[in-house]
């Protein structure tokens, strides 16, 4: 997976978790070609149609290559060097501070930037702006991964390789389609199957490896979307009332007192199987079936997806997903674990960077003074031992009038936030958005400075992906608009008059280590020799720890959590009869800014709304026909489709294109412990247009 030719250089896919390695063939300054690396450790040579194509876009005629910058919102852009849009922004920046306060702005950075990128606009939020006011758009994805998988393990990390599917015996997926979202790990996974691994699936819609021409899961436990708890509080009832769980890996490995107080709870009546089949409306004998064969089929492994995580009980659902594995003792060895499949390539790095309002880089509360005193030496500024303002805050302390200011690297806000009227009333409220990206995306319409941001094949630095794997990005062409991301965030940093200064992104990446314990042993040096390597990466693990919790949780002992069900506030109702959930599609790549511009927009070039023959019929509604669709937040057009891939009641669509705008219709509830949005649950009116 190392060294690199003259024309032939080895990078990282940019688009989902599983972190494709990639090699660019290059003439002159323009790549020619994509091809999988055949000793890449996360891909052995495989790529999706997304990623083999991805370098379409990166000489796109909508990419912006020239800063811009605008008093109002109306005026017109006017073209600037990057000496003066960063000056300019940074004179706005400080005027709101003088004005409104210190917390008055903030830095939003992507899971598609790299680790460095992360790792600096962090720190120039916290030591240049001098707040803890930034966020990562993990926050609308994976960030109940965070909080369930740290007070459950102790970390925030899928446990296992991917090449640790080929041991498992039972695989449950839970709200996820790797066929489409994760398409390299989803062949792999297929691969297994058709060796006889056994599948579960959780999904309220037939997922391909559901059934399909070539796989059909054991078992498909069909459930209404926002019962995901009472789901896996049924299969727990099952475990423990029949005796099928792992007392010995229980005894050795977890606190006792938690797992009594547990399991109390999972036999009290209310989780009875019929209690749950009630609410969750899959058949009692199902869920048995499917409890039976997870807790005695041998190496159960779990993976899961934003199918779990965007609900109101999304983190409630991760622990009670932590549970299950601890019951079963699938736990902290190959074929086994609780494995988030994270949907951008770098969801687990911006993460792990410190892109938390609430946790410097390696999950450290801003608010522990050992910590916090070794980046105040580090930094040679004092920090705020308080928490900042997570997206959804910023957005309510906008229309409060205290937040003034944003620096949003590489999200598009104003297209993947759910509820696009109220994020767009506060991004109207604020007088300095800057907004660093390759296109002019959806937020740019409310920006006042715009910096061309660099693409993937423009930069030097590192992706994490799903597995805790850290690779390296290479440099295959010059940033067209001139300088790196991580170059703008170190000007934007001097020009608010706090010193910056890094030659390389290497250098950024030493950094980390030194300040990070997981990271003490990551270097470039040592990515060129091994390739790549899963954290934690440091002396006691000096090749990185492809499985996690082997010898105790790092935590010490796992603990069981009480998951109680709680029914989402979003009610069906005679004016909103349906419930709309959402997903992607192979082709396309989230809200589709980059796969839109490449050649894949062939064969999705537009969002379907799925629905159920009996609900079209209904509605008078055939294949094909334009219908309008109608939430509490809003409302959209698009094509349908009859399907019985869908449950009656529950209609479905993807989220790439803005034209229908997805999250016109998602509404502004969220997860109680993260504020992860509930896009996956949102009750509906479709009626033919
Ligand atoms: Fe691999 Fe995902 Fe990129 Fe496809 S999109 S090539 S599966 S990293």
């Amino acid at each position: 997976e190392h060294g690199q030719t003259d024309d032939h250089i080895v990078t990282t896919c940019a688009y989902c978790g599983v972190g494709c390695s990639l090699i660019a063939e290059v003439k002159g300054d323009q790549v020619v070609n994509m091809f999988p690396n055949k000793n890449g450790h996360a891909n052995h040579g495989h790529a999706c149609v997304k990623g083999r194509f991805a370098w379409g876009y990166a000489n796109h005629p909508d990419r912006l290559t020239k800063p811009m910058i605008r008093e109002k919102i109306t005026d017109p852009w006017q073209e600037a060097s990057w000496e003066e849009a960063i000056q300019f922004a940074a004179d706005k920046f400080k005027a709101i501070q003088a004005k409104y306060g210190k917390n008055a702005i903030g830095g939003l950075v992507s899971s598609r930037c790299t680790n460095e990128e992360d790792y600096l606009v962090q720190k120039l939020v916290r030591a240049a702006f001098g707040n803890n006011n930034v966020d990562t758009c993990a926050r609308v994805c994976h960030s109940p991964t965070g909080y369930g998988l740290s007070a459950t393990f102790g970390t925030s990390a899928g446990t296992q390789t991917f090449d640790s599917v080929m041991d498992a015996d039972v695989v449950m997926l839970i709200g996820v389609n790797p066929t489409d979202g994760h398409p390299v790990f989803g062949s792999r996974l297929k691969r297994r199957i058709r060796q006889g691994a056994k599948l579960i699936v959780v999904d309220p819609r037939e997922i391909n490896l559901a059934n399909s021409a070539h796989i059909k899961a054991d078992f498909h436990l069909k459930l209404r979307p926002g019962t995901n708890v009472a789901m896996a509080n049924s299969l727990a009832h099952v475990i423990i009332n029949e005796g099928l769980y792992d007392e010995a890996f229980i005894n050795e490995r977890c606190d006792s007192h938690e797992f009594a107080k547990w399991k109390g709870f999972i036999l009290d009546p209310r989780n009875s199987l019929e209690e749950m089949a009630a609410i969750t409306g899959v058949p009692a004998e199902l869920v048995r079936g499917a409890a039976r064969l997870f807790a005695n089929g041998g190496n159960g492994a779990i993976y899961y997806g934003l199918g779990v995580t965007e609900h109101s009980q999304g983190s409630t659902m991760v622990i009670a997903i932590a549970n299950l594995a601890m019951a079963t003792g699938n736990i902290g060895r190959p074929g086994v674990g609780v494995n988030p499949l994270r949907g951008q390539n770098n969801v687990q790095g911006s993460c792990d960077m410190g892109a938390f309002p609430h946790e410097l880089p390696g999950y450290r509360h801003v608010s522990n003074d050992a910590v916090r005193a070794t980046f105040e030496q580090a930094w040679g500024v004092a920090l705020q031992s308080e928490p900042g303002l997570r997206i959804p805050n910023m957005f309510e302390a906008a229309f409060d009038g205290t937040f003034k200011g944003l620096y949003c690297q590489g999200e598009d806000i104003a297209q993947s936030d759910p509820n696009t009227q109220h994020v767009e009333a506060a991004l109207r409220a604020m007088e300095c958005i800057v907004v660093q990206d390759l296109f002019l995306n959806e937020t740019a319409k409310f920006a006042h400075v715009l910096l061309s941001g660099a693409s993937f094949l423009e930069k030097d630095g590192t992706f994490t992906n799903a597995e805790r794997r850290i690779s390296r990005v290479r440099k295959v062409k010059a940033p067209l608009g001139g300088y790196g991301d991580w170059e703008a965030t170190m000007m934007l940093a001097n020009a608010m008059g706090y010193p910056m200064h890094y030659d390389h992104p290497s250098q950024i990446m030493d950094e980390i280590a030194a300040l990070t314990p997981t990271f003490k042993g990551v270097s470039y040096q040592k990515l060129e020799e091994m390739g790549s390597i899963q954290w934690p990466c440091n002396d006691d693990a000096p090749e990185g720890t492809p499985t996690m919790h082997i010898d105790g949780f790092v935590r010490g002992k796992g603990r069981f959590m009480t998951a109680e069900y709680v029914a989402t506030d979003e009610k069906i109702t005679r004016r909103f009869p349906l419930i709309l959930t959402t997903g992607r599609i192979l082709s396309q790549y989230n809200v589709g800014a980059q796969t839109r511009r490449t050649k894949n927009t062939a064969w999705h070039p537009e969002d379907i709304l799925e629905i159920h023959p009996h609900d079209a019929e209904e509605r008078g509604i055939v294949d094909g026909d334009w219908v309008g669709i109608q939430s509490r937040a809003g409302e959209t057009v698009l094509h349908a489709q009859i399907s019985t891939r869908m449950q009656p009641g529950v209609v479905y669509t993807t989220f790439h294109h803005p034209f229908s705008g997805a999250n016109v219709i998602t509404t502004d509830n969220s997860d109680w412990a993260t504020n992860c949005p509930e896009y996956k649950v949102t009750a509906v009116q479709v009626v033919k247009v």
